[in-house]
């Protein structure tokens, strides 16, 4: 329970605190939602009801709610040692045994062996950016500055990661930097090109060359492409396509960083999901399941080679000119660890792989035949609907989001978080979540799905 009464919460709320993603104006009308505790799946709220966090908060909190082990963890190390930077040469015993598992966690063959962790996706995009720019100076390429992009991407909110994101509702008012630049990426569903796989020649990754030739080879450092796109609407690339994109990063001296921020530490079924297609990355950035979201906490991985390269080549006396302060943070690198722990233990990433897939069989028995779902989407604890107007890919309703959005309005008031994205209704639940937690799940869904068609009349 709260310990300030609700309604002086939602009042202190609506006059101080200002939340993203959401409109001002309507805000200070509806007032906040509240949460003070949750266990597992389900999260309390302030008027002490429950509700199941079928969205994991954003997409992070993998090992569920209420893990008073990473809170002793945490404690523990903040009695000891809260904080001091990693600057120069000072270094922490949590940061220094993190590097060392996660070196352990990739697969083996990556050579993803050294680590900076930093407080977030944005931040761990941003420091790959300036990684991959610095990795082609060292060698003499001072121009290649670019960096590609794909469509539907998000990779953070900060002035690079932002320039990368290329979902446009995230820039009215605030234009990418020119160095960014868009390219294809695979949304089978709605092909730019209007082709299906295996049949399509991966036209989608060859306009990623497309642009690098236009562009000049000798001007791009770095492609950056999630596994899965989270925030596009679960976007699931056909087999072969990141051999393609490997191909022609490879062909054109480019760098291929990976942003794993959503599908890292078990989100897809797999520990990472550049296991799915055998991705060779040669930066990866990584967030939210490392710690769970009980501290903040992102970092990036960079393959020995692109390292050995910027440690050999810098020019002498020149150090690593990256940092934040709080760079490799001793408690919230506690707080992955024993979330590392959690995970191991319990065999969550197995859990979110075979309840995954009953959750995306669930969610196509009860919906694949229903007139306003277009498509059914799923890895591991990562589901979406695609809704839209029968037999075309426009909105239901005539306008972006209206359906969707009412659906996970009306999941909310059924006791479910499911969240709309665009034309989506989408759920990833914690990676502990069980077959029966699935089966109360697709039953709000489908219900919600159920009364709210009925409000949008299709003939
Ligand atoms: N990259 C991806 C794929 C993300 O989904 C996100 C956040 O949702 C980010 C980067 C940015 O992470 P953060 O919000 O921690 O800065």
């Amino acid at each position: 329970m709260a310990t300030v009464p609700v309604s002086r919460l939602e009042q202190l709320d609506r006059e101080h605190l200002i939340h993203p993603i959401t409109e001002l104006r309507v805000h200070e009308v509806k007032g906040p939602r509240v949460i003070v505790g949750g266990k597992g799946i389900r999260l309390e709220t302030a008027d002490g009801g429950s509700v199941i966090d079928g969205f994991s908060g954003l997409f992070n909190i993998n090992v569920g709610h209420g893990r008073t082990e990473i809170a002793d963890a945490v404690a523990e190390q903040m009695r000891r040692m809260p904080y001091y930077p990693s600057f120069w040469d000072f270094s922490n015993e949590p940061a220094i045994l993190l590097g060392e598992r996660l070196a352990r966690l990739f697969p083996a063959d990556r050579g993803l062996d050294h680590f900076l962790f930093t407080t977030g996706g944005s931040d761990a995009n941003e420091t790959n950016f300036r990684i991959a720019r610095l990795y082609h100076a060292v060698r003499g390429d001072h121009e290649r500055k670019k960096v590609l992009s794909r469509r539907w991407s998000y990779h953070g909110i900060t002035r690079a990661a932002g320039s990368a994101t290329t979902l446009p509702a995230y820039h009215a008012f605030y234009e990418p930097e020119a160095n960014f630049l868009p390219t294809s990426m695979p949304y089978c569903f709605r092909c730019e090109f209007k082709k299906t796989p295996p049949d399509c020649e991966f036209l989608c990754a060859n306009d990623v060359e497309e642009v690098i030739k236009r562009e000049g080879a000798e001007t791009v450092a770095a492609v950056i492409a999630e596994p899965v796109q989270g925030t596009g609407g679960i976007l699931i690339p056909p087999p072969e396509y990141f051999d393609h994109l490997r191909e022609i990063c490879d062909r054109h001296g480019v760098l291929l960083i990976l942003d794993e921020v959503i599908t890292g530490f078990g989100r897809t079924g797999r520990w990472f999901g550049m296991e799915h297609w055998g991705i060779h990355p040669d930066l990866v950035s990584f967030a939210k399941g490392i710690s769970s979201g009980y501290l903040p906490l992102g970092g990036v991985a960079v393959r020995r080679g692109v390292y050995e390269t910027i440690r050999d080549q810098s020019p002498k006396g020149l150090p690593f000119m990256g940092g934040l302060t709080y760079n490799n943070h001793p408690s919230s690198c506690a707080a992955a660890l024993a979330n590392l722990d959690i995970i191991e233990r319990e065999g969550l990433v197995e859990n979110s792989r075979e309840v995954g897939a009953y959750l995306l069989e669930s969610l196509r028995q009860a919906l694949a035949d229903h007139p306003l779902v277009a498509e059914i989407r799923g890895i591991g604890m990562l589901a979406a609907l695609e809704c839209t107007a029968p037999g075309t890919v426009d909105p239901i309703g005539g306008s972006p989001m209206v359906f969707t959005s009412a659906v996970s309005t009306r999941c909310w008031e059924k006791g479910l978080i499911a969240r709309a994205m665009w034309e989506n209704v989408a759920l990833a639940p914690p990676l502990c979540t069980t077959r029966s937690d699935v089966d109360e799940i697709v039953g709000i869904v489908s219900e919600a799905m159920r009364e709210v068609a009925e409000e949008f009349p299709t003939d």
